[in-house]
């Protein structure tokens, strides 16, 4: 069995689910139907966005267990974004109505050519690391050797970003 932290993140309306709180309820619904069992679920937090779109952001953090490898999850999170209207193609980034990240995986490190686990960004990034806390305070990252709850202290007490 593998365990998964996921981050959520979404900063579009969808015509059928509506705003982007009510979209990570919904991907999370979905989620729980396709090969995995759903362990924890944070509260969803606002963060603002990084990069060119400019609409703030809904984000939250799942544990799932599954027997899914990590390429298998990608790929289920990929269909995921893409049943909630996700564009595959254009820039980083950009608006999105969903975005599912694979952030931790219990088996550790992996790299490829589509996918990097641990999440490269996730150590820098309060939207990742406030709801993960919640969930799972004494997941260690295998890179630094430090839990989600060390790093998010460590990225707390350094300058808060800029307004
Ligand atoms: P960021 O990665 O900075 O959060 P993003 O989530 O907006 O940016 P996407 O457009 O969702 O980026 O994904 C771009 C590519 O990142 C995907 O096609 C996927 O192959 C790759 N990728 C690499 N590592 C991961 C990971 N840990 N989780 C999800 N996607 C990943
Ligand atoms: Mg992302
Ligand atoms: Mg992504």
């Amino acid at each position: 069995m593998n365990r998964y932290l996921i981050a959520l993140g979404s900063n579009q309306r969808h015509v059928r689910w509506g705003g982007p709180r009510a979209i990570l309820r919904a991907a999370v619904a979905d989620l729980a139907t396709r090969q995995l069992v759903v362990e924890g679920v944070s509260a969803w937090t606002r963060s603002r966005p990084l990069g060119p779109s400019l609409r703030e952001y809904a984000n939250g953090a799942v544990v799932v267990r599954s027997g899914l490898e990590p390429r298998e999850m990608l790929a289920v999170l990929q269909a995921i974004e893409v049943a909630f209207g996700r564009k595959r193609q254009g820039q980083r980034w950009r608006s999105r109505t969903l975005d599912l990240d694979i952030v931790l995986w219990s088996g550790g490190c992996w790299a490829d050519e589509v996918l990097m686990v641990p999440h490269r960004e996730f150590r820098a990034r309060a939207f990742v690391l406030g709801p993960a806390v919640q969930i799972a305070p004494r997941w260690r990252d295998p890179v630094s050797g430090l839990t989600l709850k060390h790093l998010r202290a460590r990225l707390t007490r350094r300058a808060p970003p800029p307004r």
